[in-house]
Order: C-alpha cells, then structure tokens, then sequence
C-alpha cells in the first residue's frame, strides 16, 4: 500500500482529451453538413443481448448524437445466423446513406467473426479491422486505423510524450491492439517491442521501454518491477473487479470510492497496471477509467467523419468520370 505523498507519475487525462477530440469532430460536421446537406451516418450492428456489448454500443450511440453524426442502431436477436447478419451487412454496404458500418463484437458462437468482419465494405469499416484496411496499416498507407491504437498515439502526442527514438514496449500482440498500436508506434519512429504470454522475464524486458503499452486483460499485473523510472504507461486493460480485498491491494489508501462503486454495482473497472506501485516510479499514467476507453469512442467519431468525406469524393469522382 502506497500513500499518497510518494506518488508522482502526471495523469494522461483521457476524458479531457476526448471531449476536445469531439469538439473538434463536432466542428467538421457542421462544416460536412452546411457542403453536403447530410450529416455522417454510422451504422451499429449489435446481436443479442449482452449488457456490455449492449453498453459499449450505447456510449457510441449518444457519442454521436453530442458530436452531431446520425446513427442508426440495429439490434438484432442472439439467434441471428451468419447467413442473416451477412445480408444485414450487405445492405448497409449498398446504402448511400450510411458511411459507417460497426459489428459490435464478440458476436454469438454461430457466427464466424472473421467473416463478418470481411463483409463490411473497406470503405465502411470504420473499426479498421477489414484485413485490407489492417494490410494498408501494414504497409504505412493507413486509412482506417483502428479506434484504441489510434487514441493511444492520440494521448501520447498531446501530451507532448516523444516518440520518435524513443523505445517502446507493448505487451499483448492482439489484432485489436497490440498489433496495430505497434505498427502506429514504429511509423512513428519508436523503437518497438512487442511482449506476450511466452515471453520470458517480462518485467527486464519492458523495463527498459520509455513507453509502457499495456494490453493484456489481467487487473494489476503490471507493478514497479515493470517500469522504467520517468517512462510513460498506457493503461489499455478493462477488467471487472469484485473483490473488496483486491481493490484494496491495488488501490490502497484511495480505496474507498471503488469500494463503493462495488457496493452499488457489484464491480469496479481497473486497468492492467497496479496505480499505486507503478505510480511511484512511472513519469506518467493515464488511468482507468478515465484514460484510453473514451478515447476508442472518440476516435470512431472521427473515423466515421472521414468515412463521409471519403465517400462524397468517391462520388464527386464517379459524376466526374459519367
Ligand atoms: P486479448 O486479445 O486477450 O490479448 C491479450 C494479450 O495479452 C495477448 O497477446 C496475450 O499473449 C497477452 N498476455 C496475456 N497474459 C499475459 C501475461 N501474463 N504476460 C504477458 N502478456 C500476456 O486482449 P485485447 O483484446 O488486446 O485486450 C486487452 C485488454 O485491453 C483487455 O482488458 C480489454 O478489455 C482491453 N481493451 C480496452 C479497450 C479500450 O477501449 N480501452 C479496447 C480493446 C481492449 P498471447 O498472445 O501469447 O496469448
């Protein structure tokens, strides 16, 4: 347990620079909607009835409601076979009207996640998940980027943390995270390295990183041992704690809120970084929550923005070429 005197690691505010980042979106829409006469519209695609999927699809929603993009929500049932959602998706491809399509995942045992996610139109794809759009990332010719990596670089350089030359550490090589934010961070001129469950003796591994990436799903895995002292730690973990005695180890002294979110609903959500060890050496953290979740939302307003002004040009271009 750590008091309160001995930390000093800054916090990386995600909250705050998410608001800006949708500000900023909110500017272009008006701009996008006084040349086109339209708003942007995304398309979210939900199947079935879990509550965090049911959550997280929520939080887009009003995202694009506070930022001025039309949305359309499609719920559909936990018994939707692949088939059926392949045709919702078709449709959502052929609609003029929709520039951005979002497959909620996970989706239900029946359907085949890579399918689905190869159906949605690359133009569309909002997520970055199309395995065109993970080749273009590959080969630096980014367009759509994935919504966590690219809120990460986001909190990174507004918060003025160098990346070129710098050497940066990521552990979890995931298609959603690790991968991506390793390849945004190399083009950057990052020094990278990934780490993952085979690696061996992490913590010398990761105590040399300047940037400390995070995304491994484990509460407070990641302490001290980890960190080299100054370095920058991006908390991208999002676990569900129920255990007052873990949340005490984590937090210590500032337990008491989170015992109370416990209290009231059953949980509390922490990162893979224990705050109160790594906060003693890192320079700094963001937190969770409050750091790189608001950010996913955020960026997937602007990836939707981009999806518009993509597909007015595409059209521009076709009345050019008629
Ligand atoms: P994932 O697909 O389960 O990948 C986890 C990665 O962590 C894997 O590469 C795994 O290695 C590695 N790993 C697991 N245990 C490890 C250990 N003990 N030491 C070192 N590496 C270990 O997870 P994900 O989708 O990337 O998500 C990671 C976390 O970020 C989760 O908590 C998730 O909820 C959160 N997340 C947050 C956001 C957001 O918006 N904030 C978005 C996406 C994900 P192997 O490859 O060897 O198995």
């Amino acid at each position: 347990m750590v008091p309160n005197s001995k930390r000093k690691a800054r916090v990386l505010d995600g909250a705050r620079l998410a608001a800006d980042i949708k500000i900023e979106v909110a500017r272009e829409v008006v701009e996008f909607r006084s040349t086109n006469g339209r708003a942007p519209c995304l398309a979210a695609v939900r199947v079935g009835d879990d509550p965090a999927s049911a959550v997280y699809v929520g939080n887009k929603i009003r995202a694009c409601e506070e930022v001025g993009i039309r949305s359309e929500h499609l719920a559909l049932p936990a018994s939707t076979g692949e088939a059926e959602l392949l045709e919702v998706i078709n449709l959502l491809n052929q609609r003029d009207d929709v520039d951005g399509i979002l497959v909620q995942l996970p989706l239900p045992s029946q359907i085949t996640e890579a399918r689905i996610i190869e159906a949605v139109d690359p133009d569309k794809d909002v997520d970055g998940f199309h395995p065109l759009n993970v080749g273009k990332l590959a080969l630096q010719e980014p367009r759509f980027v994935p919504c966590t990596p690219a809120g990460i670089i986001e909190l990174l350089e507004r918060n003025e943390i160098k990346i070129g030359g710098a050497h940066a550490c990521v552990i979890g090589r995931s298609q959603i995270v690790g991968r991506p934010v390793a390849q945004l961070l190399l083009q950057r001129d990052a020094t990278v390295t990934i780490c993952h469950s085979k690696t061996s003796d992490l913590p010398s591994v990761t105590r040399n990183a300047d940037i400390l990436i995070v995304a491994i799903g484990r509460a407070g895995l990641v302490g001290r041992e980890h960190v080299k002292p100054g370095a920058a730690v991006i908390d991208v973990g999002m676990n569900k704690l129920t255990d007052p005695a873990a949340v005490q180890a984590l937090f210590g002294s500032e337990s008491e809120h989170r015992l109370q979110v416990i209290a009231k609903r059953g949980y509390t959500l922490v990162g893979d970084v224990n705050p109160a060890a790594v906060d003693e050496v890192a320079g700094s953290r963001s937190p969770v929550p409050g750091g790189v979740g608001l950010l996913t939302v955020a960026m997937l307003m602007r990836n939707t923005l981009k999806a518009a002004s993509f597909h007015l040009l595409q059209a521009a271009s076709l009345q050019r070429g008629s």
